[in-house]
């Protein structure tokens, strides 16, 4: 049984959380991989570490001193290798780091450090061997991920090992590090499942669960206790946040059942996506919505038999760069 446990930021937001982590990963010797986020907000007027990076280096790029929020990024995780009474040289990390920012850095690079000094940091706190994410998450050129050779590179280096993965990023054919889009720790931890071909992708975060509505609207919403992986592809394209909506796939292909668990609530039942045997209570699963989000709906007398409608509608999209799905 090997269940692949990825935590988000307010999961790894300080060294109390890695304490929670550390008794989550003990309580089923199964969850032998582990793949984190950077550190994310404490309480609400937080910041994240990730928005921290991107700002160190909008200051570069303008030339301004990003001293004052490089610091805050090394307390952060200074506090928790202290707290925690660490070993990894992180002193060292950030010194380097600190460096290369003065030599020249891709903004890519950059804000990946966040995940790679996580997962340095929980590796030593769980003992578990660090495996970066750029010696297996492969792209193409053209930004998407090449799974066949990252699937291989890490059954390679993690089958039948303790490890910890950053998210986030991965590496380009040119041997420069590249992220995913924003929440994209999500989409790691579900090429990892996959790659390792998992029981089980936990993915614990800060919520007992998917709802079946915006709790912020909606104040009877309630946890879903379980779902399909394209009604929950529906809900995120809709708008629910819960999970990044590129994770679903590689899971989904993969028959590997996603379980969404609660890092604060770790005995909540929180919520099971599988393919198919999804018993519901309710005719309607959930309700989701996205603001600046439209239907078009086309009626025209004798379509069935003109040619090249479609076409000429969708290329008008295309030529304002607007995004569109088709509903199934
Ligand atoms: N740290 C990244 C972000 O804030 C990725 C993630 O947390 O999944 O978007």
């Amino acid at each position: 049984m090997l269940k692949v446990a990825k935590f988000g930021g307010s999961s790894m937001a300080d060294a109390g959380q890695y304490q929670k982590i550390r008794d989550i990963i003990r309580s089923d010797p199964s969850r032998r991989v582990v793949v984190v986020s950077a550190a994310g907000k404490r309480s609400a007027g937080d910041n994240k570490i990730t928005d921290l990076l991107y700002l160190c280096y909008a200051h570069l790029q303008y030339g301004v001193s990003c001293d004052g929020i490089y610091q805050m990024i090394r307390e952060r995780y200074g506090d928790i290798h202290r707290e925690l009474g660490l070993r990894v040289d992180l002193e060292g990390v950030l010194d380097r780091l600190r460096s290369q920012m003065e030599q020249g850095i891709s903004r890519d690079e950059l804000v990946s450090r966040g995940e790679y000094l996580s997962a340095l940091l929980m590796a030593d706190y769980l003992g578990f061997t660090f495996v970066d994410a750029a010696q297996w998450l492969f792209f193409h050129y053209d930004g998407t991920i090449d799974q066949e050779k990252s699937y291989a590179a890490l059954r390679a280096l993690a089958r039948d090992k303790c490890v910890v993965i950053p998210g986030f990023y991965g590496l380009m054919p040119d041997g420069k590090l590249r992220t995913l889009t924003r929440g994209g720790s999500d989409i790691t931890g579900a090429l990892a499942a996959a790659a390792l071909d998992a029981d089980v992708y936990e993915n614990w975060t800060d919520v007992d669960g998917m709802l079946t509505a915006d709790p912020r609207i909606v104040s009877q919403a309630v946890t879903i206790p379980a779902i399909t992986y394209a009604e929950l592809q529906e809900m995120t394209y809709q708008g629910a946040t819960v999970l990044h909506e590129d994770a679903v796939r590689p899971a989904w292909d993969a028959g590997i059942p996603i379980h969404i668990c609660n890092t604060f609530h770790p005995e909540a039942a929180g919520t099971w996506i599988r393919s198919e045997n999804v018993l519901h209570e309710n005719p309607v699963t959930g309700v989701a919505g996205r603001k600046g989000f439209s239907i078009i709906l086309i009626e025209k007398e004798k379509m069935n038999a003109m040619v090249g409608y479609v076409r000429k509608t969708l290329s008008c999209l295309e030529h304002h760069q607007v995004p569109f799905f088709r509903e199934q």
